[in-house]
């Protein structure tokens, strides 16, 4: 409780009230620098595209605390219309950060994986790159926090 707390009032501060109040079991935790937050273990991850269209990586602790990479690695994928591109990484501060940007315009799929070390499984995180703004929640849609699963009003939660 605390924990979520805590992120309440750190939305709140960043974002204003927008949070919803949302008693589904799949809670989406909102990324803090307004990115997607990906359930990844045993750190959280965000995905961020940087106003310079660079994607960057930064993990949490679960008090929701960026965390500074010691032992992980990050690989990030963009299958763009114009076919798969790996994204070159590079350590800036605590985020991994693509050397070059993102492809020209949105609707295409990055896929973001994660080792917590070298020896430890990948784990695979799919996120649809949309870049308009959602009206609920004024973050871009492949950052959108509200719930909306069940309208199927995103094709970002396939399972
Ligand atoms: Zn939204």
């Amino acid at each position: 409780m605390k924990h979520i707390l805590k992120l309440i009032v750190i939305t709140t501060l960043i974002f204003g009230p927008a949070i919803a109040a949302d008693d589904h079991n799949h809670k989406i935790i909102p990324g803090p620098q307004g990115g997607k937050l990906l359930e990844s273990e045993p750190q959280h991850a965000e995905f961020f595209v940087l106003s310079n269209k660079k994607a960057s990586v930064t993990f949490y602790d679960d008090a929701m605390k960026p965390v500074a990479i010691k032992s992980q690695e990050v690989k990030i994928t963009v299958e763009a219309k114009s076919g798969k591109v790996a994204l070159e990484l590079e350590k800036v501060g605590d985020s991994f950060v693509s050397k070059t940007t993102l492809p020209e315009g949105d609707g295409y799929r990055v896929v973001i994986q994660i080792k917590n070390d070298a020896a430890s499984k990948p784990q695979n995180f799919r996120v649809d790159y949309h870049t308009e703004i959602c009206k609920e929640c004024n973050r871009a849609e492949y950052a959108c926090s509200c719930d909306h699963g069940k309208e199927g009003a995103h094709t970002g939660h396939k399972h």
